[in-house]
């Protein structure tokens, strides 16, 4: 019997005892393709010998030190470079361990602004029915998954929710797309004003949606018009980009697509790479500068933010992406690998949609294509196919999403930004 606490603990798992490039060995040196990074997590793939040397050369330096006696060169590097390529002036890096930590400190910090300048009724968050943002408390009270909620609900602060930006299901037929971002904008208006904007503290949302709804894409110009909303009403615009982020979407921040700078952005998965456990929150300087003028503290920290070993195998990692052009590779080889799965499966009639940006990419599933009712939940479709690709030697991530009720099942690709044409088609 392991006495590792497994998640799932009814489940056998196979031991993962190697990684090299796009692949993963079992026990049983069985290979397996990674196609999605875990959970778009390994955007480097495994095994890169710069970011391991990067590594090793830190721990011959400092491994850690507390970020509240000192900073560490690799802490103050990797802000910069994070900095000096962030959307507007998101150039405040506050690191932490993973995506629930970012967005908890988003939060808390959204918070704490509003305190410091003066409105302290702002408290109410707004975020999006199809959503994850995280499994910590304040991260799951803002989350649409009503599945991962459900447990806790007496423990969750409460907190409101608009539509998402799901065209392929919710944009009506005859509808423009910009019609549609706009009704959704005006929703979230309506939401505000029923509030009362005095009570906002932010919206939140994934820029692209990863594990609830598989790589759904905002249609253009809806980030645009929710910005000019959270505008109007002196309401914040948090993006969470834990999953959509550092090039995944084939920009280092998604928004970048959308032309849309948030006031808050959150990163993570591929900022480490898997290499080691980062996370990071970004704030523009109206927000850090209200807290330097004000109280002059951020009150939340955890004790291994900002860890040197972390800061300096991200560094690596994004240095890496960045001098050998992967983002092109990603955009490349992301239109690729939709042409390919749509030429494969846009027949199938249980395959609705084939969608994503770059290489973050959803392949939604349902019972009928026309009516697009989704599966029988009780079937966990996307289980079995997660099984099956397995024994076939390649990883995705499954998910059956439940959004207001209604289970969705799709499975989510996010190859590594290294994977070459050939390995696309295989
Ligand atoms: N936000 C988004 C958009 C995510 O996809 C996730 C994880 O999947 C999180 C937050 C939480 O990140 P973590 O699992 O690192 O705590």
């Amino acid at each position: 019997m392991s006495h590792v606490f497994h998640r799932n603990p009814r489940q056998q798992l196979d031991f993962a005892v190697r990684g090299q490039g796009i692949e993963l060995f079992d026990q049983n040196n069985k290979a397996y393709i990674d196609a999605s990074g875990g959970a778009a997590v390994s955007c480097l793939g495994h095994g890169h010998p710069v970011v391991i040397q990067s590594i090793k050369d830190q721990l011959d330096q400092i491994a850690y030190a507390h970020s509240s006696f000192f900073t560490t060169r690799a802490a103050e590097d990797l802000a910069d470079f994070l900095a000096q390529r962030s959307p507007g002036d998101l150039n405040h890096v506050y690191f932490l361990s993973g995506g629930s930590e970012a967005v908890e400190a988003a939060l808390k910090l959204a918070r704490q602004y509003f305190v410091e300048v003066g409105q302290p009724t702002r408290r109410h968050f707004i975020a999006r029915r199809q959503s994850y943002h995280g499994n910590t408390l304040g991260a799951l009270a803002i989350g649409g998954n009503a599945w991962r909620r459900e447990p806790f609900l007496p423990l969750l602060v409460p907190a409101y929710h608009v539509s998402p930006c799901y065209a392929y299901r919710d944009q009506r037929e005859g509808e423009s797309q910009e019609h549609y971002a706009e009704r959704l904008a005006q929703e979230l208006d309506h939401k505000i004003q029923e509030l009362g904007a005095e009570n906002v503290a932010a919206f939140v949302a994934e820029t692209v949606v990863g594990a609830t709804a598989g790589a759904v894409a905002p249609v253009k110009t809806y980030l645009k018009r929710i910005r000019e909303v959270c505008d109007r009403h002196g309401v914040l615009l948090i993006l969470d980009e834990v999953m959509s982020g550092m090039g995944r979407t084939g920009h280092l921040f998604a928004c970048a697509e959308d032309q849309v700078v948030p006031d808050i952005i959150t990163i993570a998965k591929g900022l480490g790479a898997g290499y080691q456990p980062i996370g990071a929150m970004l704030a523009s300087s109206r927000i850090y500068d209200a807290i330097l003028a004000g109280s002059g503290f951020f009150q939340h920290g955890h004790t291994y933010m900002g860890h040197a070993t972390a800061c300096a195998a991200a560094l690596a990692v994004q240095q890496v992406i960045e001098q050998e052009h992967l983002l092109d590779n990603v955009l490349a080889r992301g239109e690729q690998l939709r042409a390919e799965l749509r030429s494969a499966l846009a027949d199938h009639p249980n395959v609705g949609d084939i969608r994503g940006r770059g290489l973050f990419v959803g392949v939604e599933f349902v019972q009928n294509k026309d009516t697009k009712a989704t599966l029988d939940p009780v079937l966990k479709t996307h289980a079995s196919l997660k099984k099956q690709a397995m024994q076939n030697g390649l990883l995705m991530y499954p998910m059956g999403g439940t959004i207001d009720g209604v289970h969705g099942d799709h499975v989510l690709l996010a190859p590594p930004f290294i994977c070459s044409d050939s390995d696309i088609s295989e």
